[in-house]
Order: structure tokens, then sequence, then C-alpha cells
């Protein structure tokens, strides 16, 4: 028999009634008794449309509390959210919301063009409530999200979130964190991003109060952490980047005590300006499959084992199937990972290994047991036999002042079979010979690429990630 807990928020709400849940930029506030109910109140109004155990329900908004509680509705309906991405086209909407069989979606406001039911969240307030059944507890195997992959290597994926994920992800997070009775989380993230959402469930199952900004501002942020009590802020390295350079001389407060910086690789020179500014920072490795952060380092370690994202947490595992030099696809299993995708068999079969996820990234552990990503699979290039690594040629790259960014990506060679190419943006004036000049101080001969592209800007995807599959196609163009 599968294990059910009671339900959450019910839960806090009994537990701490008068807490603050979210806390709003312009001051408004709401304790987690509000918190329930509202979302009971909202769910009841859903049920009116026919909203019920099992429903597929789209949500589609900018960071907000009506957003939360919707999401929190649709728990107590035993619904799914199916959390959808506010940069995505109405196409790519679209394919979303067919592909995981939305009728209904809850918009801040009209607008999109969906193949679906839409009601906005102020809608949804005006309508009757029908005296439905609310879940008093919560089936740890149920599925209560689902969100797309970013889409960086192929059409999004869509993953399930079962309530046990969700939970697990929580209580490892704490089990790395620790937690303190005056924790305030910071949630600046989108919320339709799984690192956005998990703040919310968090503050829930530990009784702490989320901070909601709507949107990044650099200003705002750091206005934040240093007037309202913020202790902890979910972050990736590019607003990390941009909070430090807005810092001027200023430093964090003391009772601040992390940014949990994630989605992507973080520069040594970013986590040493970071640390000037007393900015702790757990580097953390994950991905929509295993509900946010699997593997993190402690700011302890952010220098002595710099570009490591450390180890699992305390429930996962991970291991590297090896191939070369140590390098292979990294594998993770723990509670907080998915079952797999919506609706989609095969790539599920393809991902799973034996209960372990394959994570479609290469990287290597060192003798202590930290790990270090290297790059995507599908972006490894073979050239005469020999891998070369994307990342390690475009870091070398980013260190020139002339390059703002680069992406490298393997092109077919008959004498090679790939060969690497490099795509620049400029920072100031170059020339792709002064650029190779320096290339060849510091890679080997096999891996300086073959051509330098000069564009304007890399192409990204909703998400913000480079999409280096992309830039084949402007090389076909
Ligand atoms: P898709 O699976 O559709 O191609 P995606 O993998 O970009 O999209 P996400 O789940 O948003 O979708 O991103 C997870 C990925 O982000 C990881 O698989 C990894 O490639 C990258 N990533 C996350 N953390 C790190 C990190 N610390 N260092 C390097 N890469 C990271
Ligand atoms: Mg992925």
């Amino acid at each position: 028999m599968s294990e059910s807990i009671p339900h959450w928020l019910t839960k806090q709400a009994d537990l701490a009634p008068g807490k603050m849940a979210i806390e709003h930029e312009d001051g408004l506030a709401i304790s987690f008794r509000e918190l329930k109910e509202s979302s009971q109140h909202f769910a009841k109004k859903l049920a009116q449309l026919g909203i019920t155990t099992g429903s597929r329900v789209g949500v589609l908004s900018a960071n907000h509390s009506d957003m939360v509680i919707a999401v929190h509705a649709l728990s107590y309906l035993g619904a799914v959210a199916v959390m959808l991405n506010t940069r995505l086209t109405d196409n790519e909407l679209n394919y979303q919301i067919h592909d995981a069989d939305v009728a209904f979606v809850l918009v801040q406001e009209h607008g999109p063009q969906l193949d679906a039911s839409v009601y906005t969240f102020s809608e949804i307030k005006k309508l009757e409530e029908k005296d439905v059944f609310l879940q008093t507890e919560l089936n740890l195997d149920d599925v209560f999200t689902i969100i797309y992959t970013s889409g960086t290597t192929g059409f999004p994926k869509g993953v399930m979130h079962t309530y046990g994920n969700h939970w697990w992800s929580a209580v490892s997070s704490m089990l790395n964190f620790g937690l303190d009775k005056d924790d305030k989380w910071l949630a600046v993230l989108p919320i339709f991003h799984v690192g956005g959402l998990s703040i919310f469930l968090r503050s829930v199952i530990y009784g702490i109060p989320a901070y909601l900004l709507e949107k990044f501002d650099a200003n705002k942020v750091n206005e934040a952490i240093l007037t309202k009590d913020i202790t902890i802020a979910s972050a990736v390295p590019v607003m990390l980047k941009k909070l430090t350079d807005a810092l001027g001389s200023q430093t964090y407060p003391d009772k601040f005590r992390s940014v949990l910086l994630g989605g992507g690789p973080a520069s040594r020179s970013l986590l040493e300006k970071a640390r000037t500014h007393k900015i702790p920072v757990f580097q953390s490795f994950g991905m929509t499959e295993t509900s946010s952060q699997i593997v993190t380092l402690s700011p302890d370690h952010a220098l002595d084992k710099p570009g490591s994202s450390g180890k699992p947490l305390f429930p996962a595992q991970l291991k590297i199937d090896p191939s070369e030099n140590g390098i292979g696809e990294i594998l993770v299993k723990g509670p907080m990972v998915t079952k797999g995708y919506f609706n989609n068999k095969s790539a599920t079969e393809r991902t799973f290994v034996d209960g372990w996820l394959a994570t479609g990234d290469l990287g290597y552990t060192d003798d202590d047991g930290f790990l270090y990503v290297v790059d995507r699979r599908k972006d490894l290039i073979i050239s005469g036999g020999e891998n070369i690594y994307p990342s390690e040629i475009e870091t070398v790259l980013s260190r020139l002042n002339v390059i703002r960014e680069a992406a490298v990506v393997g092109v077919k060679s008959d004498e090679w079979g790939q060969v690497p190419v490099a795509f620049v943006v400029k920072n100031g004036e170059t020339t792709a010979e002064e650029i190779m000049e320096f290339m060849k101080n510091h890679l080997a001969k096999y891996k300086l690429p073959k051509e330098i592209h000069f564009i304007d800007k890399l192409p990204r995807n909703a998400s913000n990630k480079i999409v280096r599959a992309k830039l084949l196609d402007l090389l076909a163009e």
C-alpha cells in the first residue's frame, strides 16, 4: 500500500496558523491559515467547472500569490497542475497543452490563443463554490505536477512529479541546509520552473515564509535581501552575476545564509566575487526530472572544489557510467526523481536504467566524491576519435574580455568525423586571428575551432538556455 501524509497545507495551517506563508514586495502578506482557506475556496470554485481528481489543468502566470493559491487548490481536488512557461509562443504552449491533454488553463490575464478553456484567476474567484470533497491526505505516489523540460536538446518532455517527489525534495534540501525558525526564502525564479515552485512547497512543509518577487530586477532583489530579513534565495548564475554587479561595495547581512545556485555552471570568478560580497553560495546540479537540486556543494567547499556541483543530497545517489578518462554520463537515483514523462513511454524507457535516471549530462567525480559536470552528452564532439567538450573551449573563449559570450558546436567533417566550430558574440573590437592566437596557447591542436563566426546574439530558448542545435541550423543557412 502506498503512503499518505496529511495534506501539507492543512497541516501547516493547523501548526502555525498565524505565521506568514507568502510575503509580497508591496507589503501584502498571507498567513498559512489564509493560504489554506483561499486555496480551499478556490478549489471549490474550480470544481464548479468540472475539475476533479486526475484532471490536468494548465497554470500560466507570472509569479503571484494567486498562482500559488491555484496550485494548492488543485492539490485539494487531487488534480494535476501543468506549469506553463510564460515565455513560450502560443504554438509552443499548445504543443504542451495537447501533449499533457489539458482541458483548462488558468491565467493571470487573457491573451494567448490556447486550445483549451481559459479562465483568469479573478474569473474563477467570481464563480459559485461547489460542495465537493477536498483531499485531507496526500498520497505520495499520486502525480501533483507536470513540468516540461526546457527543450534544450529536443522537444520538451512533460516530467511528472508526485507528492512524494516534492516531499522528498523539500526534506532532502533541509537535511543539507538545516532549518532555522526565522528562515525566509526569496522566490524570484519563475514558479513555472521546478526551482521556483519548490520554494513554495518548502515554505509549506517547513512553515517558513516565501518572499515573492514578480520578476528579476537586481536592485529590487538586493534591496529585499538587505532589508527584509531574507535568509535564503534561489538563483541561476546570470542572476547572481547581476546581483553582485549591482551591489557596489555593499555586502549581504550576516543573517543571510545562502544563495542556492542552480540551472547551469558557475564560473570561478563569479564565486570569488560572491565571496567578497559575503554571499555564501551553494552550487547545485539538478534538472526538472529531479524536482530541483539533487547534488549540492556547500560554501565551505566553494573555493577548494571550484567548479564542482558537490555531493548527492542525503537520500540520493550518484554514479558515473564510465567511458573515457573517468568522464561518463551522470546517473542519479533517489525519491525526488520522477517516475517518468507523461504520455511518453519510449522517452521514459530510454531515460531509466535499472532504476537510475540517465541525466544526459557528462561528468566525473574526484577522489573525494565531488561531482563535476562537463557537458551534455548530445553536445559532445568526437573528432578523429578524440572527445572534445564544447564547454571547455567556451570557457577558454570567455576568458577574453573582447568576447561577451561564445558557443561551440560540432560540425560534420569528412576527414575527422566532426570538428569544433565557434560562434562568438563580441564585446569589443577583435578578429578571428586574434582569438585563434589566444586559443592556441590554451587548447590542444585538435580542440581548436576550425571556424569562428561572429554573431549578434546566441540562440536561447524560453528558459534562457543556449540551444547549440540552432547554431547548426544557422550554419546550414
Ligand atoms: P531538455 O531536457 O528538454 O533538453 P533541459 O535539460 O535544459 O531541457 P532542464 O530540466 O530545465 O531542461 O535543465 C536541466 C539541465 O540543466 C541539466 O540536465 C544540465 O544540463 C543543466 N544543469 C543544471 N545544473 C547544472 C550545473 N550545475 N552545471 C552544469 N549544467 C547544469
Ligand atoms: Mg534535460
